[in-house]
């Protein structure tokens, strides 16, 4: 058994094998003690191997599904090696001591999976696949649970953001790339060439060319190669449901490094999980598929002023409208998953429940095309929509037909099909019926010839049908002429067999049989149908999403009174009574009230400046305002009374650095890599929020670093920035900075406590009220005294030294500072390049290396 179970242990590579042996998945070795760690299940050991005892532990079979679910998230990935023969074939091929055949029949990972029960509804499951082809990466990406597949080339430096909007739960990678990104799974290289990328797309949509599907560059086409190639793979040789590829145009979508997508905490809060996101605070869809996509709308917003005005346009008709939004949001709350089903079905995994779910969604889907169509005036991009809600009558009609109204998950019992759809089935269930009838009436008959009141006729899996007695009447069944045969004593009973009664029970058998087999039949044929359709019916399951998407935006802003933003493509940004919707429904549970703030920017005045003290609300006026930056352009309405944003193709937040020890990196070299992006990359048309540059370092390297930035932002890059900062110092910025004003949280002292008023004011701040805040925050008094003593001499010692920032007055701008040396560097050189050294005495040499080091001096 060790040679086979070693033989597929290598052909599962680091997947952990689940080897199956009887009613239980088994793991050995290495894999046994990952599993046990991770499942908190008792390790055993077994026979031994090399001499020593053979680590093991094992699952049951039916609860199976819930212990992947819990390897799969601790990041493993499993192969499944079940037996590919029964016991009795594995005699008669070997003899008695023939193993039983096994194979790997499938490999679950975290990108691949399409059970119901270890899928999150309301999030996507993305596998992707990254490859580099002659300088450009390829991206290809496929929610298997719903055939998505999307392909996009972008520049090896946006890589990093591409994933991080992805959110792959399994990243695959050709094994010897160099640059492939943490984590993935590598896979061979030549699965990742242009040519067998098409050729693959091409089988799987039985296409001679890819031209309808759009143009793909041959990196999109490698990396859909090693998609393929991957899928193939873990279900070996059965694909999933891959729907045409989509190519992702570069620049349709505001670029977010991963840095501020967490600082944002769009789909996960810092604490890790959904809870505290920007995505709860909005989701008010009523599907799951809905809920995925605002998943995907808030992670790739639009720079396309006229593709963001459609999707305003239908969040906006539906939020004028109250009654017709709850009668969509009534219809679309009772639809079952679609996509998913389909998924599921075309996969091969799908049950006569998945077919009652296509059933009944299609259906609602036709009424909601009916409510909609009713309605004169529809906006533009819900017309173009309303053809994909139906037009599945003639599925729809069979598949009414053909299942019961809630058919099951188990084919194996049959009972799913419904009475009425096929003649010979029904007469099978008719004769097993009947049967069945004529036992329960052979068990009166029974009863009365033998005057034992207590005989029944029961069933199990090993004897089928028999005739049970106490054992005290079991003589009178027991007598030769009687007509009963014995067949088995038990401790207070024994069992006997009829004529009639096997008769009966063999009639069932054989019609259960036949019609377990023709509705087995039917199932393949339905499926079929399902198949053939699949690409229109996930076309109305994404119109059905989006509609639901929609409304729910629509359910969202008219519960919190929320504005319809105008888009413009000037680079300003204006929003009045500005909200944050995490700390304000936060605020709002603990019966607080969350005071709205306005942000003005525009090309006169661009970067403002945010003082304040600790705990003043400076960090969270910064993110609010990128956060409906965000909301605007993924379509919907923004948490503000007014709101005027100008199109932003890059979006950064640097929000108090967090340490990434994982990376190895401390706080401060990770906030200051994160700024030296921000300065490469961000141009005129980008926002930018930091908060806090500089304070992972000591006093004097922060406030100069926090000096530069800003300087830096309002000179060079030119966007429009919102700059958090507790350094007072840097309030002399205003003075050179055209473009740069000031503005700071209030707050008051009054009877020596610190009152936070959260309200942003102009100019700067006056205080930091240091001391107040730790008080606040219930530093012992002792403490707080002799920090005031500190604090004291230190001011004392400022005033006698002109501060922190003496001496910066003549210190010229940052960008008049570059240039100044670069000047100095260039005129040495323009020197140096005009001479001609031959032509030199050793003298004259001599003197000019002096001139020059003169000059270098300056
Ligand atoms: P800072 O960045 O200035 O230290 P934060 O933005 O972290 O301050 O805010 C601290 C706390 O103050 C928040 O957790 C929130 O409870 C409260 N707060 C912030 N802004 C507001 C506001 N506009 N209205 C009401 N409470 C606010």
């Amino acid at each position: 058994m060790m040679a086979q179970y070693l033989a597929l242990k290598q052909q599962a590579g680091d997947c952990l094998l689940f080897y199956r042996m009887g009613d239980f998945f088994e793991l050995f070795f290495d894999d046994a003690k990952i599993a046990a760690q991770v499942l908190d299940i008792a390790l055993t050991s077994r026979g031994e191997h090399g001499g020593a005892p053979i680590p093991m532990c094992g699952v049951p079979v039916h609860s199976a599904e819930g212990y992947l679910a819990r390897l799969i998230k601790a990041g493993c990935r499993v192969a499944i090696a079940e037996q590919v023969e029964t016991p009795e074939e594995a005699k008669k091929r070997g003899g008695s001591k023939a193993l039983v055949a096994r194979d790997i029949v499938r490999f679950v990972t975290a990108g691949t999976l399409t059970e119901e029960a270890l899928l999150e509804p309301r999030r996507a499951n993305v596998l992707a696949a990254v490859c580099e082809v002659r300088g450009a990466i390829g991206i290809a990406a496929c929610d298997i649970s719903t055939g998505r597949m999307e392909l996009e080339e972008c520049a090896p430096d946006e890589m990093g953001a591409a994933l991080a909007r992805l959110g792959a739960s399994e990243v695959v990678a050709p094994e010897s790339w160099e640059n492939a990104p943490i984590d993935c799974v590598p896979r061979p290289n030549r699965s990742f060439g242009s040519d067998e990328g098409e050729t693959r797309l091409k089988a799987v949509h039985g296409v001679s060319t890819l031209d309808g599907f759009g143009q793909f560059s041959r990196a999109m086409l490698a990396a859909a190669g090693g998609l393929v190639a991957y899928l193939d793979h873990v279900g070996r040789g059965a694909l999933p449901l891959i729907l045409p590829p989509v190519a992702r145009e570069a620049g349709t979508h505001m670029a977010m490094d991963e840095a501020t997508r967490s600082s944002l905490e769009i789909l996960v809060s810092s604490g890790g999980t959904r809870r505290g996101s920007l995505v709860e605070a909005i989701d008010r869809c009523v599907t799951g598929a809905g809920a995925r996509l605002l998943a995907e709308d808030l992670s790739a917003p639009l720079t396309d002023t006229r593709a963001i005005n459609r999707r305003l346009e239908l969040v906006s008709w539906l939020h004028d409208d109250p009654l017709l939004r709850g009668d969509i949001r009534g219809i679309l709350r009772s639809l079952p998953d679609v996509g998913r089903a389909l998924g599921r079905v075309v996969a091969g995994r799908g049950s006569p429940r998945d077919l009652g779910q296509l059933r009944d969604g299609l259906s609602e889907a036709r009424r909601l095309h009916d409510v909609l169509r009713a309605r004169s005036d529809r906006p533009g991009p819900l017309d173009e929509m309303l053809p994909s809600l139906s037009g599945h009558g003639a599925l729809c009609d069979l598949y009414a037909r053909a299942l019961v109204p809630a058919p099951p998950t188990e084919r194996s019992q049959g009972g799913y099909i419904a009475e009425g759809y096929d003649a010979a089935l029904d007469e099978l269930r008719r004769v097993s019926g009947n049967a069945r009838r004529a036992i329960a009436a052979l068990e009166a008959k029974y009863r009365d010839n033998t005057g034992v009141a207590a005989l029944k006729i029961r069933h199990n899996g090993v004897l089928g049908y028999f005739i049970e007695v106490p054992a005290r009447h079991a003589d009178r069944l027991m007598a030769p002429e009687s007509g009963f045969t014995h067949r088995q004593t038990m401790a207070g009973a024994v069992r006997f067999n009829a004529l009639a009664l096997h008769e009966e029970a063999s009639r069932i058998a054989e019609s259960g049989g036949h019609a377990l087999a023709a509705e087995e039949a039917h199932f393949e044929d339905l499926v079929g149908h399902a198949v053939r359709a699949r690409e229109a019916i996930a076309a109305t399951a994404a119109a059905l999403a989006r509609i639901d998407v929609a409304a729910g935006q629509a359910e969202r802003a008219a519960e919190g009174g929320w504005a319809l933003p105008r888009v413009v493509d000037e680079p300003c940004l204006e929003i009045t009574g500005g909200r944050h919707p995490v700390v304000e429904a936060a605020l709002a549970a603990k019966g607080e009230r969350f005071v709205a703030n306005d942000c003005c920017l525009h090309p006169q005045d661009r970067l403002w400046l945010v003082g304040g003290p600790n705990m003043g609300g400076k960090s969270t006026f910064l993110r609010q305002n990128a956060l409906i930056v965000l909301l605007a352009q993924a379509g919907g309405f923004v948490p503000a009374q007014a709101a005027t944003i100008g199109l932003v193709d890059r979006l950064f937040s640097r929000v108090g650095a967090s340490d990434n020890l994982a990376r190895g990196r401390s706080t401060f070299m990770v906030e200051m890599v994160e700024t030296a992006a921000i300065l490469s990359q961000a141009t005129e048309r980008s926002f930018v929020i930091l908060d806090e540059v500089g304070r992972g370092t000591s006093t004097y390297d922060g406030l100069s670093l926090a000096w530069a930035v800003a300087e830096a932002i309002h000179s060079i890059n030119r966007c429009r920035c919102l700059f958090a900062t507790h350094y007072h110092e840097l309030s002399r910025l205003a003075e050179a900075c055209d473009s740069l004003s000031l503005h700071h949280v209030r707050a008051r002292e009054w009877k020596g406590d610190l009152v936070l008023l959260h309200e942003l004011a102009e100019g700067p701040a006056d205080k930091s009220y240091g001391l107040a805040v730790a008080r606040l925050a219930g530093v012992p008094a002792p403490v707080i005294k002799r920090a005031k003593s500190v604090l004291e001499k230190l001011e004392k010692g400022r005033a006698a030294t002109g501060g922190l920032a003496a001496g910066l007055d003549d210190l010229p701008l940052f960008a008049a500072a570059i240039e100044a040396a670069e000047e100095k560097v260039d005129a040495l050189r323009e020197r140096l390049n005009g001479l001609d050294i031959d032509s030199l005495s050793p003298r004259e040499a001599l003197d000019l290396l002096y001139q020059l080091k003169a000059q270098a001096n300056g």
